[in-house]
């Protein structure tokens, strides 16, 4: 590939400034709720690249006298990368001249969401153990490096079909001694992305979520014409080998590839996720879902400083639904991609109205309905509920009061129940404290049923309405 080509392939941004909390490897290896914020808000400023050169002589060798950084080098690109996988998460990387150096705001905000993915579509606490399938690891094995070091408890299966890059990705492994939580396999163009069928299928236990970001374009030239069409001309030297940026359909297929494996796997993977470098594939992909009946998924834009925007799309067969703020994208024209609504407000309170009272009553509404569970957390104020059907409406709350007129006749002559009990939704009511006013919102957790969710917000809605 000729220089002009490399130099296009500007999917390089580096906002941000580093944080002045200490790293990650300087604090303990717990998801203290600190950590997460730390890793948060790591990159949510612009990088100040003088601080960096003060504390990188490394760094310091490649900065212009100036102050700036010359983004069309490809060793002060690299130089970059490395410099911030050190101070931020102590990260050795070891990288050849010839594939792609990955930018880390970037490939750090994948992970930050796929986080928040995983903690939020579950009942268990932040944290919960994990293996992540990571297609396409490239020579940096980026996202097994930066998840790894961030979440104690997860591992990574890192695959790769460029027998180069799957050598630098086991020399980065081991630089960093994480054998033992990243596992890099080889793979071959016609395999299957997901190694649990198929060649070598045995060497992979188990994968909670898939993650890649695959080859964008369909040809040298869509990736020169999409490069072209940036109001800003390209300024990074993101060097990349053919095999790293183009492929048979660009990442559709690539995409596509992954949802008929899922197809198959179906619940075997909790989320199956890629990035996306274009707007127009999310619609695609997302009209593919729907196609086949998938209705639990989740869109996020990353945005890079005011330059480049890249999407991530991630879609479950299970029942457990990710929070609001990780499914669905709030800058405008996302509404028609986006899933269902997934949190409802219901009450706001005005200033100097009692949250106890709200709380109280919340609590006294939810006690009055046959649900499968509820459980109040005191200091999350938060509760959660589980529900095998609609308990709520007019002609299920008369159909109890009938069951409890005759409950001595059921109860004697009911048989036992054999049907395992099955929960249709499971939802939190959260009294969630703001600058100003205090709200309770609604969040579905868990079922397909988005009427039902719905219907049970606009319930609680009706009983709350007196409070505000
Ligand atoms: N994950 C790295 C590299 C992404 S480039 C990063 O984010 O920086 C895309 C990678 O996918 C390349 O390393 C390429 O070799 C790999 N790849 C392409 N087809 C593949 C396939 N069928 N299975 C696994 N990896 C593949």
């Amino acid at each position: 590939m000729s220089s002009k080509k490399r130099k296009v392939l500007d999917d390089l941004e580096q906002p941000g400034r580093r944080s002045q909390v200490a790293p990650a490897s300087q604090q303990s290896l717990n998801v203290a709720a600190s950590d997460d914020a730390h890793f948060r808000h790591l990159y949510d400023r612009e990088l100040d690249f003088k601080q960096l050169a003060e504390k990188d002589v490394d760094f310091a060798a490649v900065l212009q006298e100036n102050g700036h950084l010359d983004f069309t080098e490809p060793k002060a690109v690299m130089q970059l990368t490395k410099t911030l996988l050190s101070l931020d998460f102590n990260l050795k990387l070891e990288l050849p001249d010839d594939r792609l150096c990955p930018p880390v705001p970037n490939r750090h905000n994948y992970i930050l969401w796929l986080k928040g993915l995983v903690d939020t579509s579950s009942y268990e606490p932040p944290g919960r153990p994990a293996c992540g399938l990571d297609i396409g690891t490239g020579a940096s094995c980026i996202y097994p490096l930066l998840g790894t070091t961030q979440r104690p408890s997860w591992r990574f299966v890192a695959t790769d079909i460029d027998e180069k890059s799957l050598q630098y990705a086991r020399r980065n492994v081991a630089l960093n001694h994480l054998e033992d939580r990243i596992t890099v396999l080889g793979r071959q163009p016609e395999d299957t992305l997901i190694p649990l069928r198929g060649r070598e299928s045995e060497k992979v236990i188990h994968i909670d979520f898939t993650m890649m970001n695959p080859p964008f374009y369909e040809s040298e030239d869509d990736m020169l014409s999409s490069a072209q069409s940036k109001v800003r001309p390209p300024h990074s030297a993101c060097t990349g080998a053919p095999v790293e940026m183009v492929c048979e359909g660009g990442e559709i297929a690539h995409i596509s590839r992954m949802l008929e494996e899922s197809l198959v796997l179906k619940e075997e993977v909790q989320w199956y996720t890629s990035m996306l470098g274009k707007a127009s594939s999310v619609e695609t992909l997302v009209d593919k879902l729907k196609a086949n009946g998938i209705d639990n998924y989740a869109i996020t834009e990353f945005i890079q400083g005011n330059k480049t925007r890249r999407w991530a799309l991630g879609w479950s067969f299970g029942p457990m639904r990710p929070a609001e703020h990780v499914a669905r994208v709030k800058t405008s024209g996302w509404k028609k991609v986006s899933p269902p609504v997934l949190a409802i407000e219901v009450l706001s309170l005005h200033p100097g109205r009692s949250i106890d009272h709200a709380i109280t009553r919340i609590n006294e509404v939810m006690r009055s309905l046959e649900l499968l569970s509820w459980n109040w957390d005191t200091d999350a104020r938060k509760g959660t509920g589980r529900t095998r059907e609609n308990v709520w409406s007019r002609a299920s709350r008369r159909k109890k009061m009938r069951d409890q007129s005759t409950s001595f006749s059921v109860l004697s002559s009911a048989a036992p129940r054999s049907d395992p009990v099955q929960c249709r939704l499971g939802f939190d009511v959260a009294v969630e404290m703001g600058v100003s006013t205090t709200t309770v919102t609604v969040h579905w957790r868990e079922g397909h049923d988005a009427v039902m969710f719905e219907s049970l917000a606009g319930f609680l809605q009706g009983k709350l309405k007196n409070l505000g």
